[in-house]
């Protein structure tokens, strides 16, 4: 076994995000293994775009309150101790709450191709604040 060497938190790219997002890669897998790991920090406001991922995602929040939201359907709160798991090809995004920090682990997996994930337009102030509105539970 070894312990691993921690790398440099790097914040997220504002091509595909909005908003202060910071992450840690935790796993990334040699093959034959394809996994992903990363702890994703949000700050309040701060979401990703619309997104799909080539073998899907587990998404399992550790702090704070976010929004998960598929593509057609209502829009998700999350709190701490939630796992949400996206198959692959679906259309999503997720973030923070608009006034609240959120952290999830983020769990993934390349394709045998090497594609991880497509991404597409942003979640617009309106989508956002419509879906925070409109979030079951
Ligand atoms: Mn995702």
């Amino acid at each position: 076994m070894q312990v691993e060497p921690k790398q440099p938190t790097v914040k997220a790219a504002a091509e595909t995000f909005i908003g202060d997002a910071w992450y840690d890669v935790l796993v990334r897998g040699e093959e034959p293994s394809r996994i992903r790991v990363s702890v994703v920090r949000f700050a309040p406001g701060a979401r990703n775009s619309w997104h799909s991922h080539a073998v899907g995602q587990t998404v399992h929040v550790t702090e704070g309150v976010g929004l998960i939201q598929s593509r057609g359907g209502q829009a998700i709160e999350i709190h701490p101790g939630d796992t949400v798991r996206t198959p692959a090809g679906e259309w999503h995004w997720h973030g923070a709450a608009p006034d609240r920090f959120m952290t999830h682990l983020a769990m993934w997996e390349a394709s045998a191709e090497g594609m991880e994930a497509t991404w597409g337009e942003q979640v617009t102030d309106p989508e956002y604040i419509g879906a925070a509105n409109e979030a079951s539970r």
